[in-house]
């Protein structure tokens, strides 16, 4: 990085934007900035970057997209941080006319995957580069380390591959939390499964602190001290870390978390998720249960009248505390192998479809700092994917799901037989039986299929995989 021109530039000066920006800025990267202006607002990017000049003398604001694009060294590296949808393409089209073929943009938000193949196609036709990028780590990881999934045009990715590999997270190797994915929108498709792995493990950590504070009594200090001991057993996680933070946190003399309504947000990525998995026909329960425990989350009114109307409350657990919280974190480490399973299975299979030969051991890898759902299980994962693309199949992931799963299915039924809805563990289990059953029910439903379709059936009798009919009688 030798030019003494402005390197890359930065469009959206929100959250992620800002903090990337000031990123580069910080590890010697002269960035340019800039942000649209909305007439209510008349924020001046230029003046508000000249006054932190001093903090950042890197960082260079622009008020007019035409001259912020000239003021960039070529081949142009532009990096989108704006919502995603409709935002990206108006951006794309104001872009255009300006831009120099070979020019590369990237879009770091979190556009749907689908969109973003489409956009690969278009752009790369009129002779600029694209690249979709998943950007992990919330404001904190953008500022002070993220992990980053670009996909796209490998040729511009090794143009910007300098930047990227300086902003990074760096995995306990010392090596950049950042890779080359594959081709045309699989940077933003993995990130959308990130995301739906990430919904998945926030809601089994918030099913294992209500069964431990309404089941077992425990109070939230109580609990955060029994996660933090998690940690030290194998469990270690971005999200374990902050929730035993989140549970003693007060304002006053009250938990801030009781202040908190329960109807949990959702942007879109956990859904979209669970749709891809629908259109390439693969299991999900575990993972599409996270997206409904949120949609149910938000209907509070609701629920308020229908536990009235049927008065519904949890019961304690009667058993001893001391073995009962054994099984709950058992309970809680297999639902989070079986989320990781079920996103990675996603993954494996979009990428056949799609021949995008995805690299699980090095996702993995790039997942293993700067993200949310970073964890001693995702280094773990970076060496069992090279052993097996499927976790089960692994001999360290059979040994302990064959120790766990009597924890996990035990959990779940104490659990619902006390009241408590248990969305993800519950669908973690029934996920895990049926994958490991030989003889399943399913022979009953090809039958009433026949039945009532003459939809056909093969039988167990006949490996040539025929396809038979039957006369069934009423
Ligand atoms: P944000 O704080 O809401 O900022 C959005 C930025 O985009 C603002 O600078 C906004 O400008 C600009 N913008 C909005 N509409 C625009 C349009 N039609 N054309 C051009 N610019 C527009 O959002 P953010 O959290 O930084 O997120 C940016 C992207 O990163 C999103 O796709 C998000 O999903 C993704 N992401 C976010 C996080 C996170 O933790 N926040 C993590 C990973 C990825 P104005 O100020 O003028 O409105």
């Amino acid at each position: 990085i030798t030019s003494p021109g402005l390197h890359v530039g930065v469009i959206g000066m929100g959250v992620m934007g800002k903090s990337l920006a000031m990123n580069l800025a910080e590890n010697g990267v002269p960035t340019a900035v800039f942000n649209r202006h909305v007439p209510e607002k008349e924020e001046k990017i230029a003046s508000t970057f000249a006054s932190e000049n001093s903090l950042f003398p890197l960082l260079k604001g622009f008020d007019d997209l035409e001259t912020f694009v000239k003021a960039l060294d070529k081949p142009r590296k532009i990096l989108l941080m704006i919502p995603a949808g409709v935002a990206i393409d108006q951006q794309i089209q104001q872009l255009e006319p300006l831009l120099d073929q070979g020019d590369i943009i990237i879009d770091g938000g979190n556009s749907f995957f689908e969109d973003s193949s489409r956009r690969f196609q278009d752009i790369n036709q009129k002779g600029f580069h694209f690249i979709p990028m998943g950007v992990s780590g919330g404001e904190e990881g953008a500022r002070k380390g993220p992990s980053m999934m670009p996909g796209g045009s490998k040729e511009a990715y090794d143009l910007i591959a300098p930047y990227l590999k300086k902003i990074a997270a760096k995995d306990a190797n010392g090596k950049p939390c950042v890779g080359f994915i594959g081709p045309s929108g699989s940077g933003h498709f993995i990130k959308m499964v990130h995301n739906s792995i990430e919904y998945a493990e926030m809601q089994v950590m918030a099913e294992t602190v209500h069964l431990m504070k309404y089941g077992l009594k425990l109070s939230y200090p109580e609990i955060s001290k029994i996660l933090k001991s998690w940690s030290g057993e194998g469990l270690k996680s971005y999200l374990l870390e902050i929730t035993a933070d989140i549970l003693v946190t007060k304002e006053g003399k009250n938990f801030l978390l009781d202040m908190i309504l329960d109807k949990a947000g959702q942007k879109g990525t956990g859904a979209w998720s669970l749709t891809t998995a629908l259109k390439y026909y693969v299991p999900y329960s575990p993972l599409a249960e996270a997206v409904t425990a949120r949609l149910l989350s938000s209907q509070k009114e609701d629920r308020e009248e229908l536990a009235a109307l049927y008065g519904h409350r949890f019961g304690a657990f009667a058993e001893d505390k001391v073995i009962l919280l054994e099984k709950v974190r058992n309970a809680y480490a297999l639902t989070r192998i079986l989320n990781h399973e079920v996103g990675f299975n996603l993954m494996e299979q979009v990428s056949k479809n799609e021949n995008w030969n995805l690299e699980f051991s090095e996702i993995a890898r790039i997942w293993t700092n700067g993200c949310i759902i970073r964890s001693t299980l995702m280094e773990n994962m970076v060496t069992l994917f090279k052993e097996n693309s499927s976790l089960l199949k692994t001999k360290q992931i059979k040994a302990k799901a064959k120790e766990l799963r009597h924890d996990l299915a035990y959990i779940v039924g104490l659990g619902l037989q006390h009241g408590f809805a248990l969305p993800v563990m519950s669908a973690a289990v029934n996920y895990f039986y049926g994958r490991i059953t030989t003889d399943s029910s399913a022979n009953l439903i090809q039958a009433q299929r026949d039945f009532f379709g003459a939809h056909t059936y093969q039988r167990k009798d006949d490996p040539s995989g025929k396809f038979y009919h039957s006369e069934w009688k009423s």
